[in-house]
């Protein structure tokens, strides 16, 4: 195996640079640095190139967007011939129509669209969608799912052992000082794969709540199945109760030809959706039942919710979108979800035969490796200690060592463009770190 250098000289000093310009060296959050991040010179399918000449196999694909890798050739020839006609208008074009027309015919229940340009804001819309439709403000959300950087959506987004409270009652912990508490008050928590704990929460909060927002398998919440009794205690408390199901699909959309809710049996009455949907460009988007959508309806009048936003809809991400999911056939998604069995199966069978205390989770073409033996139910069961922690970090920086870019507590993802070697190889770098951190390993076996 090559393995990378360590230390790449160029991206250091680009970090440098970068630290007098931005408040911490980068323009995001969850840009990786271990010291510091790797600066990207290029990507081509499943690879990415760093300005320092490493190579790695991109597991991240800029968090999961990039389902047909980088630089896919249909999608640059498209956008190529795009850019010659304009970038954004100030009206529509016949692309927003056609890539609405295929969400509409492949997801269940998306009977009307709206694009907007984030995943953060098709949340954000379709919580104000449910809201106005209902009259009622309140939500209900997952604890540790991550719905993007609404303020209502990032409650109890990073809830930890000391702030999260009652098991059978969770708080709504604030996510930065200075969260408005009456944000807080207007959030109701849940657990993943609580059922008894949905039905009681949804059912006291019944009169206040417009939504229930649930991500089917949250990446940072663990990425773990829905139990059937979870989703359908979903399901039935809030339709009982007038509560939307809004199914936040941003990530998990690329769980099959319908998406993630038709996989496990939910029926949402909004669905979220964004990065594959823009073939590698900026891009969100809100579908849902035709009754619910005619919030956003402006054409008798000032619409109940009004929705703009100066590149809702631009040609440029219409036309990515279009092309990347029209080679998204049932093919595509049946490489991808053999692919995924691989690495997962090898994963797990990697772990079983050296009785690693770790387990690994995720559907389709979706993965995550947790320092712990027993499969985690939910959020709370995910939260390693602080020694599985730092085995996870050790788990990235090896796979960087050894040419693959692994995401550090997020979901890592199968491109289309990738073979069986590859899932292979991953599988192979996978047993070599368990080889090599066999110490580190019997100290969390002591301690579980
Ligand atoms: N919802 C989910 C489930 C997501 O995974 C993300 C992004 N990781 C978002 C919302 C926010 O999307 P964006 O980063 O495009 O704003």
């Amino acid at each position: 195996m090559e393995r990378n250098v360590r230390i790449g000289q160029r991206s250091k000093d680009s970090f440098a640079r970068a630290r007098l310009v931005f408040p911490d060296g980068t323009s995001r959050v969850t840009i990786e640095r271990d010291p510091f991040p790797f600066y990207i010179e290029r990507g081509i399918g499943s690879h990415l190139f760093d300005i320092d000449g490493r190579r790695f196999l991109d597991l991240n694909c800029n968090f999961t967007t990039l389902i047909h890798g980088h630089a896919f050739l249909p999608v640059v020839e498209a956008l190529t011939n795009q850019l010659q006609f304009g970038s954004c208008f100030a009206s529509p074009t016949e692309r927003e129509i056609e890539l609405a027309e295929l969400l509409g015919a492949r997801i269940p229940q998306v009977d009307r669209v709206r694009f907007v340009n984030t995943g953060t804001e098709a949340v954000l819309f379709a919580i104000k969608a449910a809201r106005a439709f209902t009259g009622r403000s309140k939500i209900a959300k997952l604890e540790g799912a991550y719905h993007g950087a609404y303020d209502w959506g990032e409650v109890s987004l990073a809830a930890t052992p000391d702030n999260w409270g009652d098991p059978t009652a969770p708080k709504s912990t604030a996510f930065y000082r200075g969260m408005p508490t009456s944000v807080l008050d207007e959030v109701v928590v849940l657990r993943f794969n609580d059922a008894e704990g949905v039905r009681r929460l949804l059912s006291w909060h019944a009169n206040e709540l417009a939504a229930v927002v649930l991500d089917p398998m949250p990446s940072r919440g663990g990425l773990i199945a829905p139990k059937p009794e979870f989703i359908s205690a979903v399901q039935e408390t809030a339709c009982d109760n007038g509560i939307l199901v809004i199914a936040d699909e941003v990530l998990n959309l690329r769980q099959s030809f319908r998406g993630a809710s038709a996989r496990y049996g939910l029926f949402p009455d909004l669905v979220t959706m964004g990065k594959i949907v823009g073939g590698g460009l900026p891009i969100g988007a809100i579908g849902g039942r035709e009754d619910v959508m005619k919030v956003f309806d402006a054409s008798a009048g000032r619409p109940l919710l009004p929705q703009g936003g100066t590149f809702s809809a631009n040609p440029l991400s219409m036309t990515a979108g279009l092309v990347a999911m029209r080679h998204l056939d049932h093919g595509a998604f049946a490489h991808l979800e053999m692919l995924g069995n691989i690495v997962r199966d090898g994963i797990d069978r990697a772990i079983s035969s050296r009785r690693a205390p770790l387990c690994v989770t995720g559907a389709a073409s979706l993965f995550r490796v947790h320092p712990m033996a027993q499969t985690p139910n939910d959020y709370r069961e995910a939260h390693p200690a602080t020694a599985g922690a730092t085995l996870m970090k050790q788990l990235t920086r090896f796979f960087a060592e050894n040419g693959i870019f692994l995401p550090l507590g997020a979901a890592a993802c199968i491109s289309t463009p990738m073979a069986r070697a590859d899932a292979e190889f991953i599988v192979d770098v996978f047993a070599g770190f368990l080889d090599r951190h066999q110490s580190m390993l019997d100290a969390i076996t002591e301690h579980t």
